[in-house]
């Protein structure tokens, strides 16, 4: 899940990009309000995580221009001050949620998985297709009841696939979602991913459950 932080605060937009990094969010930073709407506007993100009082342009006007533009991404704002006229302007600009600063990296982290959640439609955050099973809280992956391990990348490709089961995934989605801002699309590093992911997903395994849509991209589906 790809995640956007505005934030001018430097302390704190670490403390947050880190925290999100280690529950393996890929997590784009934008230090002001100007880069923050800019990639807002080209990138499709999972969430946005929106400091109100921002340089260049403050959260409030960039929360009110994306919902103007019929961006309906989840959006989490941050609130300096423990104002109720701040928390009820941000949600009137089209805000999801809000959080009073200061707070603690583990109610952040609960109300950025309730948002995804909510967006999902789902009530759990756990993902089983066939016999494999991963579960979002603590990013444990299972197959057949083995436990795998997987690195930060496999794990969010297969997060990504996992999320999408059943339907087509093309590389301009996985890049989108999966990897960063500066990522290069045009490599061949997501197949390179995909094997490693097979490798440790499929090998040795009667049934395949990561099938290549020749052209396209790829389909995670329990049935060839
Ligand atoms: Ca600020």
């Amino acid at each position: 899940m790809r995640i956007l932080l505005v934030e001018d605060e430097e302390k704190i937009a670490s403390f947050i990009q880190r925290g999100l990094a280690e529950q393996r969010f890929t997590v784009d930073m934008a230090p002001d309000g100007e880069e923050g709407l800019y990639l807002a506007e080209i990138n499709p993100y999972d969430l946005i995580i929106l400091d109100l009082m921002l340089p260049k342009k403050d959260g409030i006007s960039i929360c009110r221009q994306l919902r103007e533009q019929k961006n309906s991404t989840p959006i989490l704002m941050l609130t300096a001050r423990d104002a109720v006229k701040d928390k009820v302007s941000g949600l009137n600009a089209g805000a999801d949620d809000y959080l009073t600063k200061p707070f603690s990296f583990s109610e952040l982290l609960a109300r950025v998985r309730a948002l995804l959640r909510r967006e999902r439609n789902e009530k759990v955050d756990q993902l089983r297709v066939g016999d494999l099973e991963l579960n979002m809280l603590n990013q444990q992956v299972r197959r057949d009841n083995e436990t795998i391990t997987l690195t930060n990348k496999e794990y969010g490709l297969l997060e990504y696939l996992m999320l999408n089961a059943n339907q087509i995934v093309t590389r301009t989605m996985i890049s989108e979602h999966v990897w960063k801002e500066d990522f290069n699309s045009f490599t061949n590093v997501i197949d390179v991913h995909i094997r490693y992911l097979r490798n440790k997903i499929d090998k040795n395994k009667k049934k395949k459950l990561i099938h290549t849509v020749r052209g396209t991209g790829y389909i995670l589906k329990e049935d060839n």
